[in-house]
């Protein structure tokens, strides 16, 4: 790349929407750079979850085969612990698509796999430890970006903004928000387990308690949910008090006495879920959870962030490549990804409030499933439409942008 100081597509936010963008972008011949705020991708608190769709489209790019030889497990059914019973609550198996299961990776492992992916082409370039700290606006259009040392990047044609829920696009109002909020809160924290024990993901739903667990390898990522605002009374409830409860409702961990000794070692994080009223402006366009935070319910934040990139390409990348002015195509990307992203947040606060809202309710009793649940474990034919929802969501997205 030429300039170190401009680009055709500046991306800001090396995360899966913006690592996938970068890549696409680049693969079409156009100069891009992803400017990420941290110095690695070793970030926690973030999803596991690769789903079939995103694969589909690794598969359209012809790398699917290398994403898979990386260290992950499958997961051809959705599987919960409700009430101290085993249901299965989803079948992706029979999904017609080249990986119809949900490959568990760490965000950070599947990251460094796109990156590896687009070092391929000549015309990506990622910068870390490149913090962004404010858009520039010349009056008339967003034509760069100023980062935290100083040093502005231009952008020739557009910028990207791919930096999550906490986007500056949000921080300095440059497009206007809903927010639809969330009931739940989580406390993230790891357990140490053997590594020849394989687990995947496991849910456990237990009277006031909701807890998910991500085998990665040698230990156990866990989620523990509670109602939103609850997180100081839990902290003084101490910490015997919070282990005793998750030693009763998940004794696949084990003993935790001496693992969960310390309310430190629970990472509070605040779910949300908002959405932008307009993604774009003249030289701007926001995509992922920085035009549409999701809650980990479901676990397709990352899929829907790598649809949008996928959209922003297709839409994008043939006209920037003929050098043409794009901010009167930018509606176009939020017209094609803003229906899929509302039905699927209201189906996360559906999930929220009907079903993970009654759980945690104080003096929630129950001592099986509720009966859908339980007819989803008695035909095997139901379990595809959970499976089939969750696997590919709504209006999946193949790759339709050009290569150079
Ligand atoms: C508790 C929790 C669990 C979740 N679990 C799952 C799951 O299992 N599966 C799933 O699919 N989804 C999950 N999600 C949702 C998922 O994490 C997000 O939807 C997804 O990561 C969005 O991708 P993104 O690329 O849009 O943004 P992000 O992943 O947030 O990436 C944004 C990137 O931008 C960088 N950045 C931010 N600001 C700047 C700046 N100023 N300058 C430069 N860089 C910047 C950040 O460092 C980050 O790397 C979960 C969410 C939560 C809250």
């Amino acid at each position: 790349m030429s300039d170190p100081e401009a680009a055709d597509v500046v991306i800001v936010g090396g995360g899966p929407a913006g690592m996938l963008a970068g890549l696409l972008f680049a693969r079409a011949g156009i100069e891009t750079v992803v400017l990420e705020k941290h110095g690695d991708f070793l970030r926690d608190f973030r999803g596991d979850t690769v789903h079939p769709s995103t694969m589909e489209i690794l598969d359209q790019l012809g790398i699917l085969e290398r994403f898979l030889d990386r260290p992950h497990t499958r997961l051809h059914e959705v599987r919960a612990t409700i009430a101290g019973q085993e249901v299965v609550i989803g079948d992706l198996s029979h999904l017609q698509v080249p990986a119809p299961f949900v490959a568990i990776m760490p965000q950070w492992d599947f990251l460094d796999f796109l990156r590896d992916e687009a070092a391929e082409f000549a015309a990506f370039r990622l910068e870390l430890n490149a913090g962004v700290e404010r858009l520039i606006d010349d009056g008339q259009r967003i034509t760069g970006v100023e980062l935290d040392d100083g040093r502005t990047v231009r952008a020739r044609k557009l910028v990207i903004a791919a930096d999550g829920r906490s986007s500056i696009v949000r921080r300095d109002a440059l497009l206007p928000i809903t927010e639809i909020g969330a009931p739940i809160d989580v406390f993230w924290f790891r357990v140490p387990k053997p590594i020849d024990s394989a687990g995947a993901l496991r849910g456990i739903i237990a009277p006031g308690t909701l807890m998910a667990l991500i085998d990665r390898g040698d230990y156990w990522q866990c989620a523990y949910v509670f109602q939103k605002g609850m997180g100081e009374q839990l902290r003084a409830g101490g910490i015997a008090a919070l282990r005793a409860r998750i030693e009763a409702v998940a004794p696949i961990l084990g003993p935790l006495g001496t693992v969960l000794a310390n309310m430190d070692q629970m990472h509070l994080l605040s779910v949300k879920i908002d959405r932008l009223d307009r993604w774009h402006r003249p030289g701007l366009l926001a995509i992922g959870d920085a035009a549409h935070a999701m809650s980990p319910v479901g676990g397709i934040g990352i899929n829907l962030a790598i649809q949008d990139a996928v959209a922003a390409a297709n839409l994008l990348a043939a006209p920037l490549r003929e050098r043409e002015d794009v901010d009167n195509l930018l509606h176009q990307v939020e017209a094609r990804r803003g229906l899929p992203t509302r039905i699927t947040q209201r189906g996360q606060q559906l999930a929220q409030d009907r079903i993970i809202g009654a759980v945690l309710r104080p003096g929630a009793n129950f001592t099986r499933p509720p009966w859908p649940v339980r007819m989803l474990g008695r035909f095997a034919l139901l379990r595809r439409i959970p499976g089939r929802m969750i696997g590919l969501g709504f209006r999946r997205e193949r790759v339709s942008s050009p290569k150079a």
